[in-house]
């Protein structure tokens, strides 16, 4: 990491290497969301990246961001669009529902009512993205890929919910291109259009594959802790 960088250069590097990728694949830069994840990171590197004008953030665990975004930078949240990225409890489902506006994580049925409820309740309810478990892990959370179309149908019948995306996280040390081409290939089965996909080591990869939402932590605020 090049730790003399300010946030505003490597901001800049990465919008342009988003730029140069996307062009590469025949898409429009526009089709491409950076989200910036800012779990762990301090708030003076989130505040250098509001101030390059920054508004899509991501964040981990909803107590963390709960303490960012619902109180310390709690001024700009309407300017912001927030999103879940981590494993969701079910009884955190109320808080992440009033707090963000996309939750990128749902992978079970009990959660998919637990959000609906909470949604009701609170009166707004957060766009949905499914994670699959692309690489299978038994410790990583996510639908398996062979559990989607089943998930997808159960979402739909039972709870009447059609999910905006999908997102993976690879396996470490894998190859992240078999993983990012399978989930578009599941995600354009099932008619779903965004694609959360691609983070530091990868985003480039992952946007030649048609990612819409590209999750950048470290490459942009530096080593995290
Ligand atoms: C931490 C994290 C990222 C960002 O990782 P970097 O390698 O720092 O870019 C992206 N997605 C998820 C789900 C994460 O937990």
């Amino acid at each position: 990491m090049t730790d003399h960088l300010t946030i505003s250069d490597r901001y800049e590097e990465i919008l342009g290497r988003i730029d140069q990728a996307a062009k590469g694949a025949d898409r429009a830069p526009d089709d491409i969301s950076l989200v910036a994840v800012s779990k762990v990171q301090s708030d003076d590197r989130v505040q250098a990246l509001l101030q390059c004008g920054h508004c899509i953030f991501g964040e981990n665990r909803v107590q963390e961001a709960q303490g960012r975004w619902g109180e310390r930078f709690s001024d700009m949240r309407p300017d912001i669009e927030l999103r879940l990225i981590g494993p969701l409890q079910t009884n955190k489902a109320e808080q992440a529902v009033k707090l963000f506006d996309v939750i990128e994580t749902l992978d079970r049925l009990k959660l998919a009512g637990a959000l609906l409820r909470a949604a009701e309740k609170v009166g707004r309810m957060p766009q949905v993205f499914v994670q699959v478990n692309t690489g299978e892990e038994v410790q990583k959370s996510g639908v398996m890929p062979g559990a989607l179309p089943g998930f997808l149908r159960d979402l739909k019948t039972e709870y009447d919910l059609i999910p905006d995306g999908l997102m993976c996280i690879p396996p470490v040390g894998e190859a992240a291109s078999p993983h990012f081409w399978w989930l578009a290939n599941m995600a354009a089965d099932h008619g779903i259009s965004s694609l959360s996909m691609g983070m530091s080591s990868d985003f480039e990869t992952a946007i030649k594959m048609g990612a819409t939402h590209i999750r950048v932590g470290s490459a942009l605020f530096g080593a995290r802790g």
